[in-house]
């Protein structure tokens, strides 16, 4: 239970809480030392007192053998320089070899409690003095000094000294009451005094923990760069900018990988699809082995419709830059069309309405954005469904409209669909990766357009492409990117006039 409550608080809580633990702990091993010690010291103190005074005492009582005379022994106490011992707290008794009182000072106090023990007894008898602290039947507890008055090496008498130790032990309530008060108002302060530093201690960790959380996968530029925190912190934001630098770098590789790999497969895949083809406009081939090439044929084309969308991914990741130039879009529309025919002949394609608009953008890009939505509907619409491809030109925009007959999308898949690797339930069987439409959401973003979907279960889906004419972000032609050359665009994509379009990505 502890341990549950103690593993769900703050860093600051658990400072803050050893903090009083540890300070309270201290305050009680204070306290019982300092008790000790002032016990000790109050004691010997008395015992010094209870020491000279029977010492006195015996001193008189030697003086001319008096101590075998009643009236010397009687006199003694009277005369003693201790006293005035009515007043004192002092009690003096001086008793016979064998313990008979022979006087005291404490007049008609009953002294049958202040007996010595069996073994203090032994131990005066053969010449020693005894301290003892004994309890009366009153509950209160005295020091009893004894003291044996020894003349020509025999024990003559003993001389008893002793004090209550109530003063000892009241002032070492007093003390007790007022440490634990102080002690209490000191816990009172330093507990907030605690949270206080602890705060401020963490302080610049929190700093870490902001900059930490706003660095994201795609912003791994970023650093903490934290200067003139203390030793720790520093150390841990440095440890922290390392390991984003290493991330950073790993991320890099990973993406030139998957660009370079995806690029790679591209090229002979499609030469596979093309020599593949060439075999099917055989008429002589027998059906089964004309059924296993056209397999074979659309295989190649899903994957090269993967290793595109996975440079186009890379691509996106590394921030290649735009390749600006005019882009005709009525003409792109038209390879596409032509290209998603190929896919599925048992949905009908058709073009529902064409403007004529040019776009200032990046040809490669733009085709791979309304190829990657058309390719959807088709391969989301069954059999006998209608796929329709518009363009419209508008005030400063191209709208591009894809719409379908097909399934529909469910309302709780909306909001995902153009997150990366994300597939609606039960669309694995369509063979995609999730990545048609987290291309064609980037391709349509850097050039300052949007892309929208509704979608009505059962009935289908339309996706609308909005494109600026003049994008603002887009900069002016001519212009080259700086990543690969222009051979290594992912597909041959409409290409801006004069030069027509080299044959497209077979998809
Ligand atoms: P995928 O490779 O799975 O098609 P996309 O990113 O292109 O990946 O699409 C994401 C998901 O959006 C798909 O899995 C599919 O569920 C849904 N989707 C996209 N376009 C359509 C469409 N025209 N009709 C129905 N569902 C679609």
């Amino acid at each position: 239970m502890l341990r549950s409550i103690h593993s769900g608080l703050s860093l600051r809580w658990r400072l803050s809480l050893w903090y009083a633990v540890v300070f309270g702990l201290t305050l009680l091993i204070l306290l019982t030392v300092v008790q000790q010690v002032t016990r000790a010291v109050l004691v010997s103190d008395l015992d010094a007192r209870l020491r000279k005074s029977a010492q006195d005492t015996a001193a008189l009582l030697l003086k001319d053998s008096g101590y075998s005379n009643p009236e010397v022994v009687n006199s003694v106490l009277q005369a003693n320089s201790i006293g005035g011992l009515a007043d004192s707290p002092l009690i003096t008794i001086i008793r016979s070899p064998d313990h008979t009182i022979l006087s005291t000072s404490a007049g008609g106090l009953d002294l049958g409690d202040f007996r010595i023990s069996e073994e203090g007894r032994d131990r005066v008898a053969a010449g020693e003095d005894v301290y003892e602290t004994i309890r009366l039947e009153d509950g209160r507890r005295v020091r009893l000094y004894s003291y044996p008055v020894i003349d020509q090496g025999k024990v003559v008498a003993i001389v008893q000294t002793s004090e209550s130790l109530q003063h000892v032990e009241s002032a070492l309530d007093r003390f007790q009451r007022i440490f634990i008060l102080g002690s209490l108002i000191a816990a009172a302060v330093a507990g907030p005094v605690g949270y206080l530093l602890a705060h401020r201690g963490l302080n610049p960790l929190e700093r870490v923990v902001r900059t930490a959380r706003q660095i994201e996968a795609s912003d791994l530029k970023r650093r903490l760069a934290m200067q003139g925190a203390p030793a720790e912190v520093q150390r841990l934001a440095d440890t922290f900018d390392s390991m984003l630098a290493r991330l950073e770098e790993a991320f890099e590789q990973q993406k030139r990988f998957v660009a370079d790999v995806s690029h790679e497969l591209r090229t002979p895949l499609t030469a596979l699809r093309g020599n593949i083809d060439v075999l099917l406009l055989d008429p002589g081939l027998p059906p089964e082995l004309r059924e296993q090439l056209s397999r074979m044929s659309a295989e190649c084309g899903r994957l090269i419709r993967l290793s595109s969308n996975l440079l186009y991914l890379a691509q996106a990741d590394l921030g290649r830059p735009l390749d600006v130039r005019p882009v005709d879009l009525d003409v792109l529309c038209l390879e596409v069309l032509h290209q998603a025919r190929d896919l599925n002949r048992k949905v009908r394609i058709r073009m529902q309405h064409e403007d004529q608009v040019t776009v200032m953008g990046d040809a490669d890009r733009l085709k791979q954005l309304v190829l990657n939505l058309v390719e959807n509907a088709v391969k989301y619409t069954p059999p006998g469904g209608t796929v329709s491809l518009g363009l419209y030109r508008e005030e400063g925009w191209a709208r591009i409209v894809v719409r379908d007959t097909g399934p529909g999308i469910p309302e709780e898949d909306l909001p995902h669909i153009f997150e990366r690797f994300y597939r609606a339930n039960g669309r694995r069987r369509a063979g995609g990766a999730g990545l048609g439409l987290a291309i064609a959401q980037w391709a349509a973003r850097t050039h300052g357009g949007e892309i929208t979907v509704q979608s009505t279960l059962h009935k289908g889906s339309t996706f609308t492409v909005r494109l600026p004419i003049h994008p603002p972000d887009v900069p002016a032609p001519p212009r080259r990117a700086a990543g690969p050359p222009a051979g290594d665009a992912p597909t041959d994509a409409a290409r801006p006039r004069p030069a027509p379009a080299g044959p497209p990505a077979r998809s």
